[in-house]
C-alpha cells in the first residue's frame, strides 16, 4: 500500500466508525486489564460473560485476592485456559496491591513484569486505558496487515513496528481498534468479504472476492 492508500484506508475506517472502542466490557482500568488476561486464545464475547459475573462480586484486586483461586476459577470456568489464567490473574492482583498500591501501572516495564501480561495485552493496556498510540497485534491485525499490503511482516512484532511506522500519527490511537473490527468482521480468516469492504480500493489483496 501506498502512503497515499493508507491514508485513504484510515479516513474511511474513520468515518464509518468515528469513535471506535473495545468489545470487552470494563468499567476500570483494572477491569479492563483483568478481561484482557482473560481473553488470550477467547473471543471477546465468551469472556464478557464471565466477567459479568465475575466483576459486581470483585472488580479490585484485593477483592479478587480475596475469592481465592478455586473461587476465581468458578467465575471463569467457561474461558478456554481457565486454570493457568486464573493463576495468572491471582498473582498479578498480588502483585499490584504489594507493589503499586492496588493501581495498574502506567509502564510497559510494569505491565509486563505482571504474571500473564506480555506484550500485546501492555499495549492493550496503554492504548484503551490510556491513550497511548501503541499497536496491540492480535490475529486479526496481523492477518489485515499481511492481506492487504498496510504491514507485511512474518511476526506479530514486525507487523506491530510497521504499522507504527506506517500510519498516519493522527489515526495511530484509534487505529489498533479499527484493524481489529475490520478484520474480525468484513476482513475475516477464511473469506474475506471484499465485496462488502470500504476499503477495497486501496487494498492490495487480489483477487478480491466477489461473494
Ligand atoms: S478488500 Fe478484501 S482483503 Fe482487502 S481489506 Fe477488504 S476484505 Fe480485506
Amino acid at each position: 500500500m501506498t502512503p497515499a492508500q493508507i491514508e485513504t484506508f484510515f479516513a474511511t475506517l474513520q468515518a464509518a466508525n468515528p469513535q471506535p472502542v473495545t468489545e470487552l466490557e470494563y468499567t476500570s482500568v483494572f477491569e479492563l486489564l483483568a478481561a484482557v488476561l482473560l481473553s488470550a486464545q477467547a473471543t471477546d464475547v465468551g469472556v464478557n460473560k464471565a466477567t459479568r459475573r465475575l466483576f459486581p462480586v470483585a472488580h479490585t484486586p484485593q477483592q479478587i485476592l480475596d475469592l481465592g483461586l478455586e473461587g476465581l476459577e468458578s467465575y471463569i470456568k467457561t474461558i478456554g485456559l481457565y486454570r493457568s489464567k486464573a493463576k495468572h490473574l491471582m498473582e498479578t492482583c498480588r502483585i499490584l496491591v504489594e507493589r503499586h498500591g492496588g493501581q495498574v501501572p502506567r509502564t510497559r516495564e510494569a505491565l509486563e513484569a505482571l504474571p500473564g501480561v506480555g506484550r500485546k495485552t501492555a499495549n492493550v493496556v496503554l492504548n484503551v486505558a490510556f491513550g497511548e498510540p501503541t499497536m496491540a497485534v492480535d490475529t486479526h491485525i496481523f492477518r489485515v496487515g499481511n492481506r492487504t499490503g498496510l504491514a507485511p511482516g512474518k511476526t506479530p512484532l514486525a507487523v506491530e513496528q510497521q504499522l507504527l511506522r506506517r500510519i498516519p500519527a493522527r489515526y495511530l490511537v484509534d487505529a489498533h481498534h479499527w484493524l481489529i473490527l475490520h478484520g474480525r468482521y468484513v476482513c475475516q480468516a477464511r473469506k474475506p468479504l471484499c465485496h462488502q469492504c470500504a476499503v477495497s480500493a486501496c487494498c492490495d489483496f487480489r483477487p478480491k472476492t466477489t461473494g
